[in-house]
């Protein structure tokens, strides 16, 4: 097999020593570490096509990856199979100026995109996950993944405009209006079946280039912190936010979050008294002086009638005012961020049950799966964002633990079990699904959903090897 790549991608991509598989055996979260039997780097479409057909030749388990940051196991490899590293292939291909979309690669990371943009001043932004710099834009379209750009236009797969797939068998395919134009405008008119490719965990094909859409970027850009004293408080006054459609993005984080981020090794689980209980992010984008200012003076009304029904909320502050109070908020300053008290804070281990769901019940399942992680010895470190206009929400609970302390993985394992009950006992649905809550769920998942998979699946990749372990299959 070796050699079989080396002749497609030359011997110095092709990976088998015990030092250089390492970073390939686990990712942040608590699944168990997977050996590959060999690591192959692609640079090209035509590569990927040629490893894919001697994987399916020798019947050998193949899984892409690019950052590996996905916190859900889901770039490990099968046992005995083999990880194709896209990292190279990382070439923003074009920008459309005028019809503001992008074609890259896989391995553009969010760090690339937005120097692209910025050196080219190409007045067109994205949204930014709260993952490191430097993970997969395209991997994260495939994963639906929430930006700060999500209550504008949703999770990430729907900014997608056209894929090209390479399918089981090495042979490729164009999805949306790229099949027949030069213009990868949108996923209109043909019937689309990018749907077979996103959200399926590379279980269905590779993607090689993404077509997805950009957004302006407006000369004025604000972001402004709001402290919330209750759960309630908070949501209702994000719910009233969403339906003025003024804002870009809702972000909150719970306190113990912010003083985690302040450097607060173990935050209390209640707030001290006097504390807030959540800290909002709004960004605002506007063309001109006054329509910022309108925008600013609606929130603040908001906010003011929220105050009205009893709730205490602080005045919005801005970046200035919140770096004079603590430096260490300034990671909310500038996107792409590295979070490091969650990537980098000694125990290397990071996971979380992260969940769209119903904004009408976040209160209840913020008072649930804080009494949850609190039970179980974890700061109730709480992530939330409403999506595509409000109608529906982010809702992650986030443990770090050390990834060297076997009992410590299985209290994760615990919480996470029990705060995937919770949240689904209430509706919400949990994204990046890792196999083990897949397997959990699947029994409450629609028949007729399961055994259209099933048939897709098979369909699309009748030998099995496309990152086997993923979604059931
Ligand atoms: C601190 C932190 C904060 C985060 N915050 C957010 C957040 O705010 N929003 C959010 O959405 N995510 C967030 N994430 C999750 C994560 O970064 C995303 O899931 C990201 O998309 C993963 O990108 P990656 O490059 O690491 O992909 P990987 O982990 O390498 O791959 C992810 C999945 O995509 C598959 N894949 C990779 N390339 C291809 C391809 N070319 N074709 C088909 N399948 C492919 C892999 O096999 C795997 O199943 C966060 C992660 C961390 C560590």
């Amino acid at each position: 097999m070796k050699a079989a790549l080396a002749a497609i991608v030359g011997a110095d991509n092709v990976l088998d020593a015990a030092p250089d598989l390492a970073p390939y055996r686990e990712d942040y979260c608590e699944a168990d570490p997977v050996d590959p039997s060999l690591v192959v780097l692609a640079t090209k479409t035509e590569e990927v096509q040629a490893i894919v057909r001697l994987c399916a030749e020798r019947q050998t388990p193949i899984t892409p990856r690019v950052a590996g940051s996905n916190v859900g196991g889901l770039a490990l490899p099968a046992p005995g199979g083999l990880v194709l590293d896209l990292t190279r292939m990382n070439r923003i291909v074009s920008v459309d100026e005028a019809d503001m979309y992008a074609v890259i690669e896989p391995g553009v990371t969010q760090a690339d995109l937005k120097r692209h943009l910025v050196e080219h001043d190409i007045p067109l932004t994205f949204g930014f996950s709260l993952a490191p710099p430097d993970t997969s834009v395209l991997a994260n379209c495939l994963l639906g993944g929430l930006t700060n750009r999500s209550l504008k236009y949703g999770d990430q797969s729907q900014w997608v405009s056209g894929l090209e797939v390479v399918l089981s068998d090495g042979s490729l395919v164009r999805t949306g209006s790229w099949a027949l134009s030069d213009s990868a405008f949108g996923l209109v008119p043909f019937p689309d079946v990018s749907g077979l490719f996103l959200g399926w965990q590379a279980t269905t094909g590779i993607t090689t280039r993404m077509a997805f859409q950009l957004w302006p970027r407006h000369p004025l850009n604000k972001r402004l912190f709001v402290l919330t004293y209750s759960a309630h408080g908070t949501f209702e006054a994000v719910r009233r936010l969403c339906r003025t459609e003024l804002c870009d993005d809702i972000g909150g984080l719970s306190w113990p979050s912010a003083k985690m981020m302040m450097g607060v090794k173990h935050p209390y689980p209640e707030p001290a008294s006097g504390e807030p209980t959540f800290f909002l992010y709004v960004d605002l984008t506007a063309g001109s002086e006054a329509e910022m200012s309108l925008k600013e003076r609606t929130l603040e009304q908001t906010l003011a009638d929220v105050r009205h029904l009893g709730e205490r909320i602080e005045e919005p502050l801005d970046v200035a005012t919140l770096l004079r109070v603590n430096p260490a908020l300034g990671a909310f300053a500038e996107f792409p961020v590295e979070l490091e008290f969650l990537t980098n804070h000694g125990g290397g281990g990071l996971t979380w049950i992260g969940t769209y769901g119903p904004l009408s019940r976040f209160e209840d399942g913020i008072a649930a799966g804080t009494e949850i992680m609190v039970r179980h010895g974890f700061p109730p470190l709480i992530v939330t964002r409403p999506m595509r206009g409000g109608h529906y929400g982010v809702l992650r609970f986030v443990a770090i633990f050390d990834k060297k302390d076997a009992a410590e993985i299985e209290r994760v394992k615990k919480l996470n079990l029990e705060l995937l009950e919770m949240v689904t006992a209430k509706g919400f649905v949990m994204y990046k699904t890792p196999p083990w809550a897949w397997e959990k769920l699947r029994g409450r998942i629609d028949p007729g959903l399961l055994a259209l998979m099933e048939r897709t699946k098979r369909m699309l990749d009748p030998l099995g090897i496309m990152n086997p372990g993923k979604l059931g299959y």
